[in-house]
Parts: structure tokens; sequence; C-alpha cells
């Protein structure tokens, strides 16, 4: 009788600890009331559906290969896919649902822990408070969001003439992904109120630079997903705060803000432009103040973008929640709205696509007929783009039409056209004027022949370094790397994007 019950706690125990061993998120049913400030700001925000406080078990990414995801009634496993590492205490990690029906992507940055969650329908985002770095998982209504402010009427003229419709039709129609080509490089700016309203005044720990890199992952992962390209489609040339207060203006004492406005300072900046140059970045994109105070979630300066065009602006709470840094990007890649929302041309094809009866639209679509904003009819938008050579990973109904939506086959047909528009430079010199260490997180710059430092440029902790040119990098006295920063200097030949 001892031995059974011995045996019986031995069994017992070896449940305990392989339950603790991958159990990567579960319930936290300690006090959070030290945690009110942070679920206040939360649940102010039009787009949460609900808040959960949540344990968050990151060892367990070191020790298991399926992972358990406990949180709003629901209990699933996801595999432990991959770790993409920038630094000792940067790093990105995906794991994928065992059901196929989405994943979920952690960027973790010195203490700021934060992620995207897809299953099924459903979007959450997990995020770190202040008040003991509590984690939280905050449910989205995407159906709350504002749309997109895209117009494109005159450029769509503009092109159609420009091309008489001919390079369309005879571009290859490839049907599979992309196996080589360049990357499109990005320089993503934000604004001081994106940086403050994303910590919700300083509420949550979360780390704009760190949410920017998240969405850039995912948004990587959207390409894979819809057969756009086989390698990271993004690459970010650098993130840098740009000091810029958005314009609003009282007009009968009614407030009046104006996002083209804002692209359109963006978008003329000197020092904006400088810093596309020397980082030699395609698109620029602004992330700036929410859509509450937009009444837009973002803007493209172009559809089919050129040099002088290749800019857009995104609301910070729509970036990577409702995939908008995503779709305006597609903008700029020539992709353009659902059937009931853009013209025809240039692009028959070049549509988004809503598929009602699951209830699921792609990231070009609004949420227009017959979906709309009831509990109902809501579309959720999913992370792909419309291709009708990829099905739905369980409806298992193709994600789009040849005629009419079909993302998939712009995207891959513009792609190397955006990412050759900034070609590497010869030389640079940074100095502290051009790598501001003080703000700066993420550098990634190419240079063909020889990278020079010139008096002070100090790498800060927790930022992202890399140099990269043919010939030499010469970092001079005054150059100063902390001893948590990822500094990597390369020489191997650098290009031109053909
Ligand atoms: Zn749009």
């Amino acid at each position: 009788m001892m031995f059974k019950l011995y045996l019986l706690l031995l069994n017992l125990s070896i449940t305990i600890s392989l339950f603790a061993q991958n159990q990567l998120i579960s319930p936290f049913l300690g006090d959070v009331t030290p945690n009110q400030p942070a679920t206040n700001y939360l649940m102010q925000q039009p787009e949460t559906a609900d808040v959960e406080y949540v344990n968050l078990n990151l060892n367990t990414l070191n020790n298991a290969t399926n992972l358990q995801l406990k949180f709003d009634n629901l209990n699933y496993t996801v595999t432990n896919d991959s770790i993409a590492l920038q630094g000792p205490q940067n790093y990105t990690w995906f794991g994928t649902n065992t059901t196929g029906d989405g994943y979920i992507i952690i960027s973790v940055l010195g203490d700021d822990v934060q992620g995207i969650i897809r299953k099924g329908l459903e979007t959450y985002e997990l995020l770190t408070t202040a008040a003991s770095q509590r984690k939280v998982i905050v449910k989205i209504d995407q159906s709350q969001y504002q749309q997109e402010l895209c117009e494109f009427d005159s450029a769509i003229i503009d092109k159609t003439q420009e091309n008489n419709g001919e390079e369309l039709t005879n571009k290859s129609i490839l049907k599979k992904a992309l196996d080589t080509g360049c990357p499109i490089r990005v320089l993503v700016m934000y604004t001081p109120a994106a940086e403050a309203d994303i910590t919700g005044g300083g509420v949550m720990i979360s780390d704009i630079k760190n949410a920017i890199q998240n969405t850039v992952e995912e948004m990587n992962n959207t390409f894979k997903e819809s057969e756009i390209t086989n390698y990271p489609a993004v690459e970010i040339a650098l993130i840098q705060k740009w000091d810029y207060e958005e314009f609003s203006e009282f007009s009968d004492t009614i407030m009046v803000t104006d996002m083209a406005v804002d692209l359109n300072i963006f978008k003329e900046d000197s020092y904006v432009n400088r810093l596309r140059n020397d980082y030699d970045a395609d698109f620029c994109t602004l992330i700036a103040a929410g859509s509450d105070f937009y009444g837009f979630c973002g803007v493209a300066n172009d559809l089919r973008a050129t040099t002088s065009t290749a800019y857009c602006l995104v609301a910070n709470n729509c970036m990577r929640r409702n995939l908008s840094f995503a779709h305006e990007l597609g903008h700029l890649l020539s992709a353009h709205h659902d059937v009931a929302n853009a013209r025809n041309e240039p692009f028959p094809y070049a549509h988004g696509y809503i598929y009602f009866p699951g209830r699921w639209r792609t990231i070009m679509s609004y949420n227009s007929l017959p979906c709309d904003s009831t509990r109902e009819n809501r579309c959720a938008r999913l992370p792909f783009w419309s291709n009708p050579d990829v099905n739905h990973p369980t409806d298992n109904v193709p994600m789009g039409t040849d005629s009419l939506e079909n993302n998939a086959r712009v995207l891959r047909d513009y792609n190397n056209n955006l990412a050759g528009i900034e070609q590497p430079e010869n030389n640079i010199t940074l100095s502290n004027s051009t790598y501001h260490s003080t703000n700066n997180i993420f550098t990634n710059l190419e240079i063909k022949q020889t990278i020079t430092t010139n008096g002070n440029v100090v790498v800060q902790d927790d930022a992202c370094f890399y140099l990269k040119a043919g010939e030499s990098v010469n970092l001079n006295n005054g150059f100063e790397s902390k001893p948590k920063a990822d500094v990597e200097i390369t020489i191997q030949q650098i290009e031109d994007c053909q």
C-alpha cells in the first residue's frame, strides 16, 4: 500500500514537472491591483476586447519542443519553431499552432517582452506592464479600427497612362514564391507621441523599437505564408526617433488632424531624406499618433511607389494588431483594397480578398460589405495576402481569385523594383550628428567601401549596430560600445540590387 502511494506521488511529481517545463503561457492568479493603471489604459482603447494577466515562462523555449498556451479559455499547443537572435537580450521567437490556425511571435528587448498571437479569427497582443513587469494578453477587436486613409485615383491614372496596361500582362505569372531577390530596406521613424502612446504614458514597459521589430518579423512571415518570397522580404535599415509633433488645429472648437499633411512633411524633411540616403532605405515609414487622434490607421503616398513616393505613415496602435504597416507597404508594392474599395486599374487582379462565409479578409481588405462591424458580420483581417494559389489553413478554400484578387502576384512582380530604389553608398562617415546613440536601437548599414566613425559614437546597451562594408570599417577615438550592446562588423562585398 505504501509502495503504491509512493508510485502515485512520483507520477504526480513527474506530471507537474512536465507541465511546468512546457507551459509557456498560463493565467496569472495573483494580485493584479498594482497593475490597475495598465488595465485602465488598455481597456480605454476602443479595439481592446479583453485583458488577461498571465505567467510567461520563457525558459520553456530552451527545453521543450511543444509548448502549451493557456489563456482566454483556450488551451492549445504550439511547436517551438525558431529563434532569431539579434543580441544577448534581444531576440525574436516563433511558434506555430499545431492545429495550423495561427502562431505566436515573441520579441524580447531587455526587460520588454512583446508579442503577437494569431489563433483562428482572433488576434491577441502580449505586453509587459511597468508595475512588476507583469505580462498581459490583450484581446483585439479589429472591427473597431478605423480604415486606412488611402485614395489613389490620380496615382492610378498616372500609372495606367505610363504603362499603358502592358507591363502587367507581360510580367511573369509565377505561381510560387520568389527564391531570390533583394530585401526591401526600410527606414522606420517614430514620433514622440507614438513613443508615449505605446507606453500608455509610462504604465507599460513597451519599447516602440521592440514593437517595430516584432511587427516587421510578422510582416516577413506573411510574405512567406502567402508564397511571395522564401526569404525575409523586408530588412530594417534603421529605427530612429523623429522629433516632430503631429499637425492639429482648432476649427470652430473642433480639433482637426490630417494624416496626409503629416505624411507630406515627413516625405519632404531633409533630415529624414539624409538618413534614407545614408542607410540605403528603399522606403520610409513613420509611426505616428494613434488612430483615435487621426481617425484613420495609415496612409501610403502612392500605389506602386517610385523613389520620390515610397513613403507611408502608420498609426502606432494599428501597425501590428491591424496589420496596417504591412497594408501600407502593400500599396507601395502596387496592391490595392478589396474590390468594393478600389478601382480595377492599373491592375485588375490587385485586390484584397474577403471570404464572408469564414468571416475573414486579407491584409489589403477593409471590413466592408457583406462584412460590417456587428458581432455576427465582422470579418477578421488575417495575416495573409490575397493569393488564389494558397488555401486558407483550416477553411481549405483559395485565398483569392486569378482575375480579381491576387495581391501575391503584384507583390512578386514589383518586389525587386522597390528593393532597387536605393542603392548602397560608396563611403560613409558616422558622427554623433548622423548616429544618435540616445534614441537609436537598430542600425543595419551596408556600404560598398569604407565606414568611418568620427567623434562620439556610442552604441547603447540593448542596441543592435550592424556594419557591413566592402573594404574596411574604421572605428576611431570616441567610438564606444556598451557591454550589452550587439555590435557586428562584417567585411563582405556589397553590391547594387539589380
Ligand atoms: Zn489602403
